[in-house]
């Protein structure tokens, strides 16, 4: 019975980190999106690639410095709300 209380706090805490991780992260609205590659140049450690000609951010690599949201021309990366 412990040991379950214990495995379910701790998955609790590990989903809370992860939301609180993504919270900030910039994402792109795919149909808005025109493939320009300017966030692509923009950012600063290679988090943003084009696939299918239209851009897809790495999540885990990116560093939220917002360098995309303010280069893309289209207004189509943005953050949560
Ligand atoms: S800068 Fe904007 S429009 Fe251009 S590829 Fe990036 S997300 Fe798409
Ligand atoms: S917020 Fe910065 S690090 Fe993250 S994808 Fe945009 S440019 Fe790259």
């Amino acid at each position: 019975m412990k040991k379950s209380i214990v495995i379910i706090i701790v998955l609790l805490v590990i989903g809370l980190a992860i939301m609180a991780e993504r919270r900030y992260k910039p994402f792109v609205d795919k149909t808005a999106c025109v493939g320009c590659q300017d966030c692509v140049e923009s950012c600063p450690v290679k988090a943003i690639m084009i696939v299918e000609e239209r851009a897809e951010i790495v999540d885990t690599l990116c560093i939220e410095c917002m360098n995309c949201v303010k280069t893309c021309p289209q207004q189509a990366i943005r953050t949560p709300k």
